[in-house]
């Protein structure tokens, strides 16, 4: 039978990270990627629509999510968005790290991340693509694993064959299996940084419309989180970077749909209540012989105009603006300020950049071996921990990789 002294099984962000890493560790040691897909990295390539959000200067265990805030602290002290970039420039990738902390790669290219990756990686691994792992069975020294290819006798394996999210990207649930037939327990999954479903009467009709706003998610007139920044009205819903930001509450909702979930849009945080009603009278005497279906035009796209005074019920609208009374004036207000739309999901995981919920990280040491099958590790979205939308999941899958091929290092 073929043997390694590694197997890393998937070769996405973690996986290829972690055959540099081992390779630089370990130099003479025999290094074996298995990938399932028919190229490594297809995940990494639609990161950050192509331009590869990295890593977060503010990368801490404040951002992460899951069971295991310790193994988060521990692995991002071992290797922080600083070792990343270090980390980075030492493949050829030079990163450059914007005003809102997000660190991407000074070319904005992902496919020159991948690129650079999958050199790296080949220096130091053989990777074979169209290699899915089907088991992994211990035994007295090590692990073989199983690939419709043949089996490997491994002596450590390295899981990182990522979450169910994005299965377009190769997202799939493989790890949940390889894991638990090992002994490991899985927490539920959900979709985070994911687009919501909600009621599209009046969103259907701004279709393809961004603005910068505000939007919070209320479950039964609690505020479970809330986001500024620009919103993308879809046919189903809402999407853009401000909706997916507090997505993670909609997913977790989701699971259980206990009570309602309600998205309020605020078309105009910068403004308040009160300013804006000050300024839509004054509006209404400066425009007074504007067609009302233009009144709200220069303050919104003209679609979108249209739609607030659809919602506030200020009908029909080819009167006048000064025929705009009082009440309804208020009402305008009250759809600008407070958009209140019923969610009824999220896009799901076809939709989703990132897996909530996964292996249980705590059966793991701090190290990231496994606690069940001492020949095993994991890294990456396979395991339950997930980050906020920023750059925080690649640095997850850049400092467990890490974790893991120290701990294996050390073992040896
Ligand atoms: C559209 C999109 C945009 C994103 N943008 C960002 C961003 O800008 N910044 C950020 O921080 N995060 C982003 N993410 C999240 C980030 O890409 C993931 O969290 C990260 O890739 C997870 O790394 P991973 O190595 O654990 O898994 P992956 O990168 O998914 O890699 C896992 C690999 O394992 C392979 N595999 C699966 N099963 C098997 C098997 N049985 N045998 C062998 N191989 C297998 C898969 O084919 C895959 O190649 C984005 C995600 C998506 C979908």
């Amino acid at each position: 039978m073929e043997r390694a002294d590694l197997v890393i099984v998937g070769g996405g962000a973690a996986g290829l990270a972690a055959a540099v890493m081992a390779g630089q560790a370990a130099p003479n040691s025999r290094i074996v990627l298995l990938e399932k897909g028919a190229r490594v990295g297809k995940k990494l390539l639609a990161t950050g629509n192509g331009t590869c959000n990295i890593s977060h200067q503010n990368a801490s265990v404040d951002s992460y999510h899951g069971g295991g805030a310790q193994r988060v602290r521990d692995a991002l002290a071992r290797f922080s968005w600083e070792d990343a970039c270090r980390f980075f420039r030492s493949i050829g990738v030079e990163t450059t790290v914007r005003e809102d902390g997000r660190i991407y790669p000074l070319c904005t290219s992902a496919a020159a991340v991948l690129d650079c990756l999958r050199i790296a990686a080949a220096n130091h691994a053989d990777i074979r693509c169209e290699s899915a792992v089907t088991a992994l069975r211990p035994t007295a020294n090590g692990v073989t694993v199983c690939t419709a290819d043949g089996e490997i006798a491994a002596g450590h394996v390295l899981v990182a064959v990522g979450g169910a999210a994005s299965p377009s990207c190769g997202g799939s649930s493989d790890g949940y299996r390889l894991l638990t037939d090992l002994g490991h327990t899985r927490t539920p999954l959900f979709p985070s940084i994911v687009q919501l479903r909600t009621d599209t009467r009046f969103v259907r009709a701004v279709k393809g419309l961004r603005v910068d706003g505000t939007v919070s998610l209320m479950l039964n007139g609690h505020r479970l989180a809330s986001h500024t920044g620009e919103i993308l009205f879809a046919e189903y819903g809402l999407s853009g970077p401000a909706v997916m930001q507090i997505s993670r509450a909609a997913g977790e909702w989701e699971r259980r749909k206990q009570g309602t979930l309600t998205a309020v849009v605020d078309l105009l945080p910068t403004i308040s209540a009160d300013e804006l009603s000050a300024l839509l009278s004054a509006r209404r005497e400066a425009l007074a012989t504007t067609p009302l279906e233009d009144f709200l035009t220069g303050l919104f796209q003209r679609r979108i105009g249209q739609t607030v005074l659809r919602m506030a019920g200020a009908l029909p609208l080819d009167r006048r603006s000064d025929s705009l009374t009082d009440r309804e004036l208020s009402a305008v207000v009250c759809a600008i300020k407070e958009w209140a739309l019923d969610v009824t999901g999220t896009q799901g995981f076809g939709g989703a950049q990132v897996t909530a919920g996964g292996v249980t990280v705590t059966e793991f040491d701090e190290n990231l071996i496994s606690r069940r099958c001492p020949h095993v590790s994991a890294a990456g979205e396979v395991l339950d921990v997930d980050g906020d939308c920023g750059g925080y999941n690649l640095q997850w899958a850049w400092s467990s990789a890490a974790t893991a091929v120290e701990g294996w290092r050390k073992k040896r």
